[in-house]
């Protein structure tokens, strides 16, 4: 579904990505791990387009994108939840999700939204209540669902854990599972590598704008390398 090849990235001077290359197929949940600081959310962003490329190539669905700006891309299917969430504090959970769908003419919108209300039942329950006043974990959710009424065939995940307690990372772990289940594709970008690779066929660690390590997720949580370095494990 999407192929990356020896992708550059750079903030002026300084180059961030180094010559990524990496590919997800369709069905799979992909996590992307690797330290604060590695080039985990520029990759994201030069997914989604907001990010320029120096060098390299993106195809999806085997159609170079790498040249579209970011909303021609997410016409064609990816949908980024961002990091920090950045859901519309003033406006409702019901609103929130609505504006996801911004582009869409299709008439499932409600079945769509109703779906997303049936995996995180705590979003039905405050559909009239104001997005800012929700907790952190459920303003995750807020910011998944919202990225899944776009109707995504590629969802692009930045940090969806960050800050939550086990408790609720837990939640957003079996929502991505379930999504898969569904059939959707995810790259998941993750500073808790354990709880990503966990849920994840495949993993790629990052380090320093480079891909390090890549394989099924099950060899890299038995790595004894990735074990040191990222899972806290000996
Ligand atoms: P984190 O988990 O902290 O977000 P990350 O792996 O996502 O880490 P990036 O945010 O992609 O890392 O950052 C990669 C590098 O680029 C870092 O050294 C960061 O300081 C730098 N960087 C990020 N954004 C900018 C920017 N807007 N201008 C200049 N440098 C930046």
């Amino acid at each position: 579904m999407l192929e990356i090849s020896n992708l550059r990235s750079r903030y002026g001077r300084i180059e961030v990505l180094k010559g990524i290359s990496l590919d997800v197929q369709t069905g799979e949940v992909v996590a992307l791990i690797g330290s604060n600081g590695a080039g985990k959310t520029t990759l994201l962003h030069a997914l989604s387009g907001v990010q320029p490329i120096s060098d390299g190539q993106v195809t999806f669905l085997g159609e170079r994108i790498d040249g579209l700006p970011a909303h021609r891309r997410v016409a064609r299917g990816i949908l980024q939840s961002p990091e920090g969430r950045q859901i519309f504090g003033p406006l409702t959970v019901e609103d929130n999700l609505r504006l996801g769908a911004y582009l869409r003419r299709d008439k499932d919108i409600a079945e769509d939204r109703d779906r997303i209300f049936g995996m995180f039942p705590i979003l039905a329950e405050k559909r009239n209540q104001i997005a800012g006043g929700l907790s952190g974990g459920q303003q995750q959710m807020l910011a998944i669902g919202r990225a899944l009424m776009g109707k995504p065939k590629l969802l692009l995940l930045d940090e969806p854990s960050l800050g939550l307690s086990p408790l609720l990372v837990d939640q957003i772990l079996a929502a991505i599972v379930s999504l898969r289940a569904l059939g959707m594709t995810v790259l998941l970008v993750e500073q808790n590598a354990m709880a990503a690779l966990e849920i994840a066929d495949r993993g790629y660690v990052i380090e320093t704008g480079h891909i390090v390590h890549a394989g099924p997720a099950s060899q890299l949580l038995s790595d004894p390398k990735v074990k040191a370095a990222y899972l806290g494990l000996e």
